[in-house]
């Protein structure tokens, strides 16, 4: 079974989602398929050895759709590269190994801003005219002159059938789609619309003797196929505009790679073109460079700014061994670093995958209207052709007529269709240009709904970089012995309590013996065989595993003032207490306020001493402390909040908490400069500190009330409007919906659900 996902051309409506979905569905070999309006691209499992990409894109190419297929990797085929500079960002897209189809778009826009070109200045012609018509029925204006009336009346059949059969040419296809296939999208809905009013008008025009004892024949509708098919037309483009608009974190994070990079090789520095960068190249950053590749520095100093990744302002010091990233910034030193990771494996490019991924995912909120839209076009070709009938039975036909094209052309599952991807799309970048990345738009909507914020202590509210403060020496050795025997039983632990020993034991000029054996002890310290002789490190719950004793109130002293004991234990005898503290980060305090404010309970759940953890908490003002807890302790522990109903978020480093961070409903690592595991989590916090992780909710605060927002109109734009132009309020207060409107509102409907969608770009975090 093969999944892939492809653009998808010619999907230009809501309902197209369904119909691409329900088509692709039969064709045998399929497993499973996402349409997906927002961004324009259908996720197809599928089993290869039954059938190709080609085929499934002809199985939908009947009803006007394609899916754009690219080489083997499911990237669209592309010309060649260019690398003169001036390279689109297409061609860094591809660089990248990612597909983006923006040119193709591009060109569909300027096509139809073409044909707005030729609709819009006769439907502005045709509105004119209404009025003026208008203003004569009410005695405002004395009636035309003949010959204008004349001449009036023989162009509108001109302009009607010049809109209608080539601006309109995509609703007739529709129509005619329909009637072949049996399956409606919404082009199908407003050319059943515009033909009939058209069809109906030469109609009257052919046969007006014949007609006159049965109807009107003064009144005829071109004016209505000009007026929707401009309006349709004009909604469409400037919602096609402004969803390309939606798209544009991807665009911003793609022209963050740059084109060519400086690299030693045979000892010359050259410039060469950024794809041709291979691991193990050493490549040379000049100040205010870009950096080319990821890499590690080798030689040399220098501040990188890498906002554009984090979101962090402040400039990363960088110096031998620290990592670099691609597409950041160098300031004024310079450096050389080795690539360690290009093309397709650079952070960017996995960044850029996951936002583009994420983009692309269903929130579950958008299942009903998802269902709706399913429908929604049979719905209302019924309830289109009803009115028709009952308007016609009760001897109206000019009501029948206008109420069957009005409910075809207002009736728009568009809107319903677009928002919720919409926002998700600028959700998902906004947090991507903030240095959050989510995974998809389930997590950011279940982020909205959670109660319970769980956070890891170290790392995650302190700085993650413990300090050795004292080293109480109980052994007949001298203290640097001891430090040094300590120092080299942490060297193999990756816990940064482990970290502050062995860089104090460094500081002091001290040589770490050799180690064997080494052992984690999880959640309580390490084991290992220092010079023939066992010792163990670790936690006074260790310390009770092993049935030492140890002056428990001198100790309690120290952890009460937040700082963490290390006992040094051999034969059953202790050696040496470490003591390590860990700064509170000064942002922890305020996001926990902030936290609090928006109705959230925080729990602090950490592995550390129940003094120091009750410390910190009570210096950040966390609610609930579970102190000297194992991973499966922290694991049970949300599993008991999840019992009991709540939504629980963890918040960890990502490295010793992934079990955790996986359990709760919501996982946000945290991560550490530029190391990534980016896939581990829900949502990634990169240079993370409490106070992003209060703005990644808030995020989700807002990307949710604007979904809730749009759906709230668009349900209630259709449920209004349907009925008003069926001519339901007719009877009552002889209202009903000129086309006209009708077709205007459905523009506005689109328009206005996507203008939403990019507020939310524009609001503060
Ligand atoms: P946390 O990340 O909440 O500190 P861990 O499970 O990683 O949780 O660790 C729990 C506790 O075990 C630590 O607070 C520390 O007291 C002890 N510990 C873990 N690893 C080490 C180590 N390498 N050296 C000393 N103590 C350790
Ligand atoms: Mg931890």
């Amino acid at each position: 079974m093969e999944q892939k996902t492809f653009p998808v051309k010619g999907m230009h409506c809501a309902s197209c989602a369904s119909v691409i979905e329900l088509t692709l569905k039969k064709v045998p070999g399929v497993e499973s398929v996402e349409a997906n309006y927002g961004t324009e691209k259908a996720k197809i499992a599928f089993d290869a050895a039954k059938i190709s990409p080609e085929k499934l894109s002809k199985a939908i190419e009947p009803l006007g759709y394609s899916l754009i297929l690219g080489d083997k990797m499911g990237m669209p085929a592309r010309h060649s590269h260019d690398h003169g500079g001036g390279g689109s960002e297409d061609e860094h897209a591809a660089h990248l190994g990612l597909s983006q189809s923006k040119e193709d778009k591009l060109r569909e826009l300027e096509d139809m801003r073409g044909k707005l070109r030729v609709a819009l200045p006769l439907a502005l012609f045709s509105i004119a005219v209404m009025i003026w018509e208008v203003l004569i029925q009410f005695g405002v204006v004395s009636s035309m002159n003949v010959i204008v009336e004349e001449v009036i009346h023989h162009v509108l059949p001109l302009f009607a059938t010049v809109t209608l059969f080539i601006v309109g040419k995509p609703y007739l296809l529709g129509f005619k789609r329909f009637l072949r296939y049996g399956k409606a999208n919404m082009d199908s809905l407003i050319g059943i619309g515009t033909l009939t009013a058209y069809l109906y008008s030469v109609g009257v025009i052919a046969l007006e003797e014949t007609l006159r004892p049965f109807i009107d024949v003064s009144h005829v509708y071109f004016d209505v196929t000009i007026v929707v098919i401009a309006f349709v037309s004009l909604g469409k483009y400037l919602e096609a505009k402004s969803k390309l608009k939606t798209g544009d974190a991807i665009e911003k994070l793609l022209n963050l790679q740059a084109k060519t990079a400086l690299v030693l090789r045979e000892g010359k520095e050259m410039e060469i073109p950024v794809e041709q960068v291979v691991v193990g190249d050493v490549v040379i950053v000049k100040p205010a460079g870009k950096i080319p590749v990821d890499g590690t520095v080798v030689e040399g100093e220098s501040f990188v700014d890498e906002s554009m990744i984090s979101g962090e302002p402040m400039p990363v010091e960088k110096k031998m061994g620290s990592k670099v990233v691609a597409g950041t910034m160098n300031t004024s030193g310079s450096f050389t670093f080795t690539a360690t990771g290009v093309g397709a494996e650079t952070m960017l490019a996995h960044i850029i995958a996951m936002v583009e991924e994420a983009q692309g995912s269903k929130a579950p909120i958008q299942g009903l209207a998802d269902r709706i839209s399913a429908v929604f076009v049979p719905v209302v070709l019924v309830i289109a052709v009803l009115s028709l009938a009952v308007w016609l039975l009760l001897g109206m036909p000019a009501l029948a007529l206008m109420s069957f094209v009005g409910v075809l052309v207002i009736a728009c599952p568009c809107a319903l269709g677009l928002a919720t991807p919409t926002a998700i799309i600028v959700g998902v970048g906004k947090g991507a240009k903030e240095g959050i990345l989510i995974k998809d738009a389930a997590t950011l909507e279940k982020l909205h709904k959670a109660t319970v914020l769980v956070m890891d202590k170290t790392g995650t509210i302190t700085q993650g970089r413990p300090q050795l403060v004292s080293l109480e020496n109980m052994s007949q050795e001298k203290d640097d012995a001891m430090l040094s025997i300590l120092a080299g039983l942490e060297s193999k632990s990756e816990h940064p309590i482990a970290e502050a020993i062995v860089r104090a034991a460094k500081e002091k000029g001290s040589a770490l013996p050799s180690v064997q054996r080494f052992e984690a002890l999880k959640g309580k310290g390490v084991k290992a065989i220092v010079d023939g002789k066992e010792y163990v490190a670790g936690n006074a719950k260790l310390l009770r595993d092993l049935g030492v004793s140890h002056d428990t109130q001198q100790i309690e002293k120290q952890t009460k003032e937040g700082k963490t004991p290390v006992f040094l234990v051999a034969e059953g005898r202790l050696l040496a207490v470490a003591m390590v503290a860990d700064e509170v980060k000064p942002e922890s305090v305020q996001a926990v306020r902030e936290l609090h404010k928006m109705g959230m309970k925080v729990i602090m759940l950490t592995g550390d001493d129940h003094n120091t953890a009750q410390y910190i908490a009570e210096q950040v003002g966390i609610d609930e402390v579970v102190a000297e807890a194992s991973p499966e302790d922290k694991i049970k522990k949300i599993k008991e909040l999840q019992a009991a109903g709540k939504i629980v978020v963890m918040a960890g480093d990502g490295v010793n908490d992934a079990p955790a961070l996986a359990q709760a409903d919501v996982g946000i690592a945290m991560a550490t400069g530029t190391d990534v595991a980016i896939e581990s989590a829900g949502i990634t916090l990169l240079q993370g500190d409490l106070s992003k992780l209060v703005k990644a909710v808030k995020l989700s605060n807002i990307t949710m009330r604007g979904i809730k927002q749009n759906l709230f109109w668009a349900f209630a734009y259709n449920i209004i409007g349907i009925p008003l132009a069926a001519g339901v309020l007719y009877p009552l207060f002889g209202w009903t919906l000129n086309p006209v409107f009708a077709g205007f509102a459905m523009a506005l409907s689109s328009v206005s659900v996507v203008g939403n969608s990019l507020r939310i770009k524009s609001k503060t975090l």
